[in-house]
């Protein structure tokens, strides 16, 4: 019960704390972008990518959306997941507010923004993890916990321009999510 209540009071800290949020989707995709000109992968390898499952978890109290998606490539199945804060909702079907469903209950809200900055990212995918988490961290644009700092091991930096991003499967369920309406 105690870590229950802990967890709780973290999440509403944490979400006090993150006021001034730097990115929006647009930004970090375009982000992504820029930071590896001359890739091959990423936003140019998202087309195999199936997003097996979209989970919406709304919390209507503290007006947050959490969207969890199962992104499968060929074996590997990795998670993007996007907090969007400021979420509007309302009590009933209204103009303009879109639908998504949740354990069998519908929930109505205003049509989400890929230019809005109210948001956070995160994938459990290694070009994420060791891309983009602690850039996003700085940026204030990352969900969840931030990795260890870059220590040198000798290789070439992982992230050279040192610049926030998303990887290729937060890249595709925002894909899915503006093609069903979710997203403009
Ligand atoms: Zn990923």
């Amino acid at each position: 019960m105690s870590s229950l209540i802990n967890n709780y009071m973290n999440f509403n800290k944490w979400l006090l704390n993150d006021v001034y949020l730097e990115s929006s989707l647009q930004g970090l995709y375009q982000s992504a972008v820029d930071a590896f000109p001359r890739t091959t992968k990423r936003q140019h390898a998202i087309d195999p990518i199936k997003i097996e499952n979209l989970r919406f978890v709304p919390y209507l109290g503290v007006k947050t959306l959490f969207i969890k998606g199962l992104a499968q490539n060929e074996t590997k199945k990795y998670n993007p997941m996007i907090l969007f804060k400021n979420v509007t909702y309302y009590e009933e079907a209204t103009a303009g507010a879109v639908r998504i469903e949740s354990e069998g209950r519908r929930y109505f809200l205003d049509r989400l923004s890929m230019d809005d900055n109210h948001i956070v990212i995160r994938c459990n995918c290694p070009d994420f993890h060791w891309r983009f988490n602690f850039y996003n961290h700085l940026n204030k644009s990352l969900y969840g916990s931030k990795r260890t700092r870059y220590e040198n091991q000798g290789g070439p930096p992982a992230n050279p321009m040192e610049k926030e991003g998303m990887c290729k499967h937060a890249m595709k369920m925002i894909k899915i999510l503006s093609e069903i309406g979710i997203i403009s």
